[in-house]
């Protein structure tokens, strides 16, 4: 089943991926929407992060195809036929991460974090600095510019995640249990920031949860089990504070 109201931003066709002799995605297709807010769940185990890596070009499949459709923004490309350096290029550029822990480097501040992806996609430090600095004081971090990522409590340390994914305004966001490590009111504050940053501008949002609180506030959830998808179902998002405009996020970034 797709999302027919949304024009696509990825399809996935029979994509399948095996270590030794363990199928972790067993072939699946979908097709991702431009502008839902997309969960993926599933017992531990079931190819949930296989397939989000997958999708996002940090590994190849070893059977089927991933493709990323035109939009104003970026072009078409064949994810699973490109070289490294083309899915380096997409990773940069197109698509933005948040993941539980891991992407944030703990001895640069939160504001040099930022500005080093902004950096990576192409812009120049001053102007790198700047959108890093929009973007932190928008998820509340003006006081904690020049914090070390090691100084900073969980929940801090994921909104710097999301500034760092969204300086670049990608075009996709993938989040893999991103509130995994937070208690459920820090969980439900970053997921409001994560929603509003991403959908809010009207890009995808493809999260990885365990947490049927997060889910639910999702536009669609889809369930694995060994490496297939076993339901997909459009869901009416519960719960969702509008905190930060949509408006405020097509300002001043590219
Ligand atoms: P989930 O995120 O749903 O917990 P994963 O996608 O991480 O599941 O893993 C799916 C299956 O693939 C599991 O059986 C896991 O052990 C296996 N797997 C994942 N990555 C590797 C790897 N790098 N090497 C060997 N097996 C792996
Ligand atoms: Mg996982």
């Amino acid at each position: 089943m797709t999302n027919t109201q949304l024009p696509a931003i990825i399809t996935s066709s029979n994509v399948t991926k095996h270590y030794n002799q363990t199928y972790a995605l067993a072939g699946v297709d979908l097709t991702i929407g431009l502008g839902e807010s997309l969960a993926i769940m599933g017992p531990s185990g079931s190819g949930k992060t296989t397939l989000l890596h997958c999708l996002a070009g940090i590994i190849r499949p070893d059977e089927g195809t991933i493709r990323l459709l035109p939009t104003d923004r970026s072009a078409a490309a064949e994810v699973t036929s490109l070289k490294e350096k083309g899915r380096t290029a997409l990773r940069r550029e197109v698509f933005g991460f948040v993941f539980q822990q891991g992407l944030l480097l703990p001895e640069l501040t939160a504001l040099d974090n930022v500005a080093l992806a902004a950096m990576l996609s192409g812009l120049k430090r001053t102007d790198a600095t700047e959108h890093a600095r929009a973007w932190l004081q928008r998820l509340g971090l003006a006081e904690h510019l020049n914090k070390r990522i090691g100084q900073l409590s969980g929940g801090q340390a994921q909104r710097v995640a999301i500034a760092r994914a969204q300086v670049t305004q990608p075009v996709v966001t993938f989040a893999d249990e991103p509130t995994g490590a937070l208690d459920s009111s820090t969980s439900s504050e970053v997921l409001s920031e994560l929603l509003a940053s991403t959908t809010g501008r009207g890009s995808t949002l493809v999260v990885v949860t365990h947490d049927e609180t997060v889910a639910a506030r999702c536009s669609r959830i889809v369930r694995l089990a060994d490496g297939r998808i076993v339901s997909d179902s459009a869901n009416q998002p519960m719960g969702n504070d509008q905190r930060v405009q949509s408006s405020q996020y097509v300002q001043n970034n590219r």
